[in-house]
């Protein structure tokens, strides 16, 4: 693996020769902070066309470009599982959507719920933070951030293909009706397929909502343990927990 490379996202399409500019934090950063030298190697990703060894090249004060050598990963796609949550407060928001693209999904949903506390979530600000969590991890996708939107929208237009994974804190694991399977058993042995994990606000789910959720063939609840976890807990347990079990977590990546 490319060790200790610098890795940076860019826009622009990557292939053999292409030159590509840098934004003016990236010159900074590469220039002015890491004290790269003209020709030095880093690595390029955009979320489509693979990872690319490039040679920078700064030009005056704030400027500069990298130009592409050889491609050094193909591009692979993100474990089919979506994240649906409720924003919270803005570091702890920051924190859900960094660790969900360090463990891995392939769309992060923000979810207006009953008791959803947070104002609004600043797309752009979500996506920066995506790229600055995929530059780091090695990641060689960037997982969609989508608009806010009300819960009961997304569940009256959802894909029944994609199951629906509940993290319902108002129930113990149990069986039969109304409970929640525990996620280890649950997950274990289970065929990948299109999933997606709902974590509620620090509020929790409204009666009303637990009612609907309950009672749509495509949902599952699920309980994360005896205790009361913070909404960004629940957010890194469970896709940890599905990761290890139906995801890419698997050792096949080896
Ligand atoms: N205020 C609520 C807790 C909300 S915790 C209460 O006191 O009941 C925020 C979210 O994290 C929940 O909506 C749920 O999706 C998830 N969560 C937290 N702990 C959980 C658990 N033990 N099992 C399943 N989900 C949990």
């Amino acid at each position: 693996m490319a060790g200790a490379k610098i890795r940076l996202c860019v826009d622009q399409s990557l292939g053999v020769g292409q030159s590509v500019p840098l934004s003016e934090a990236q010159a900074h950063y590469l220039f002015g902070v890491m004290r790269l030298a003209p020709g030095a190697e880093v690595l390029l990703f955009n979320g489509r066309d693979g990872e690319w060894l490039a040679r920078v090249a700064p030009a005056g004060k704030r400027g500069g470009s990298a130009e592409c050598v050889e491609r050094t990963r193909a591009q692979a796609a993100p474990p089919d599982v979506w994240l649906l949550f409720a924003p919270v407060k803005k570091a702890r928001t920051d924190f859900i959507v960094e660790k969900a693209v360090e463990l891995g999904a392939a769309r992060l949903l923000p979810v207006q719920t009953d008791f959803t506390n947070a104002e609004r979530l600043r797309r752009d600000k979500a996506e920066a933070h995506v790229r600055e969590a995929a530059e780091q991890c090695e990641a060689l996708w960037l997982p969609e951030v989508g608009d806010l939107q009300p819960l009961s929208k997304l569940l009256a237009g959802w894909d029944r293909a994609r199951r629906l994974f509940w993290a319902d804190e108002a129930t113990t694991d149990g069986e039969g009706p109304g409970r929640s399977s525990s996620p280890a058993a649950l997950f274990a042995g289970m065929p990948p397929g299109p999933a997606a994990l709902l974590v509620g606000p620090e509020g929790g789910f409204s009666p009303a909502e637990r009612e609907r959720l309950r009672a749509l063939p495509f949902v599952t609840p699920v309980a994360l343990g005896p205790r009361i976890l913070r909404a960004e807990t629940a957010a890194l347990a469970f896709l940890t927990l599905w990761q290890a079990h139906v995801g890419d977590w698997r050792g096949d990546w080896a």
